[in-house]
């Protein structure tokens, strides 16, 4: 029993003494860990298992449990949504969920699931049939610090530019299959919602995303940390950003992106072809809430215009009938009879 209580007595003399070496211990035991998983599994092994612990742990699970938050207690999903209701996977129908919205939370994970063993499948042809090295670098070696910054950039950067180009000139340019299936598939939600950011016809969805999320690193050829943490970023910045809530780990970074997001869809895709914005930026195709403002405001005029008119053609002093039938001239004065 003694010995139990000597451990916190001996934790509180430790601690400061270990806390100075905390630094070092910690990224020793990295080191480690990370040389035992690179010498026991294949470099195709600690890629897919890599990338399929980042995208659960950051991207499909958050995802799944919004979701659930949404779809289970709407009333309380609704409070941080940015356009209401609009912003719920069952839109205005709230608790009235269909078959269509796990069907899209289905279509996002199978897609991903898509975007993994397609990776699998390039690496494996690369590797083994063409003899070639892998498209990531898995070594013992760590990367240097400003490498990882740099990777990371170059990653970002490459996977804007990519994003922007396909989403604006594949997927809402020329009419086209590809143009179809996107407006059939992900331009049929009427918001973005938690686990739809992977939504999308197969085929226009690796084309859009795992593309530019894949292509920057086998170009740049990313050390596999890098890969990872590169991976964690978008994961992510996927979950938030297509998560239509109000509240954000981060209100200056990731709102603005889940407002954009927001915007692509409400607008039907005018605009905010790309994830960051700023490519939208330099080629003037950003549209922000104003838009949607000016645009609900020109819909209300119009609507306000066509009911005056209404109103005014109801109310308005018998004149001549349009045509000469007396049922026309009839009811042309009943309003006005009812009137007096
Ligand atoms: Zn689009």
């Amino acid at each position: 029993m003694d010995a139990l209580f000597c451990v916190p007595m001996l934790s509180v003399f430790l601690i400061p003494v270990l806390s100075s070496y905390s630094t070092t211990l910690n990224f020793l035991f990295f080191y480690m860990t990370w040389s035992t998983l690179v010498l026991s599994h294949t470099p195709l092994r600690v890629e897919i298992f890599g990338t399929i612990a980042i995208r659960v742990l950051f991207y499909a699970l958050p995802s799944a449990v919004m979701f659930l938050f949404d779809i289970l207690t709407p009333s309380a999903a609704v409070v941080i949504k940015a356009h209401g209701s609009t912003g719920l996977p069952g839109g205005k129908r709230r608790r009235n969920i269909r078959l269509r919205e796990i069907k899209v939370a289905g279509w996002s994970l199978l897609n991903l699931t898509l975007a993994i063993a397609l990776q699998w499948a390039i690496e494996t042809t690369c590797v083994r049939a063409f003899k070639m090295r892998s498209a990531l670098k898995v070594s013992l070696k760590l990367p240097m610090p400003y490498e990882m910054v740099r990777d990371l950039l170059l990653g970002m950067l490459g996977r804007e530019a990519l994003t922007y180009i396909i989403h604006r000139f594949a997927l809402h340019a020329n009419e086209s299959p590809l143009k179809r299936w996107h407006h059939f598939w992900y331009h049929a939600l009427h918001a973005p919602f938690p686990l739809s950011g992977h939504y999308d016809h197969p085929v226009t969805y690796l084309l859009s995303n795992f593309i530019p999320t894949y292509l920057p690193a086998v170009l740049f050829r990313f050390h596999m940390l890098t890969y990872l943490i590169y991976l964690v970023i978008v994961s992510i910045e996927e979950t938030f950003a297509y998560s239509g809530y109000t509240i954000m780990p981060t209100n200056f970074f990731l709102i603005g992106m889940a407002r954009r997001m927001d915007m692509h869809v409400l607008t039907y895709g005018e605009g905010n072809f790309g994830p960051w914005g700023i490519m939208d930026w330099i080629f003037k195709t950003a549209i922000g809430d104003a838009e949607l403002i000016d645009d609900e405001q020109d819909d209300a005029e119009e609507r306000e215009r066509e009911r005056r008119s209404r109103t005014t053609y109801a109310a308005s002093p018998k004149k001549k009938p349009t045509t000469p039938r007396p049922a026309k001239t009839t009811s042309a004065q009943g309003p006005a009879g009812r009137r007096r």
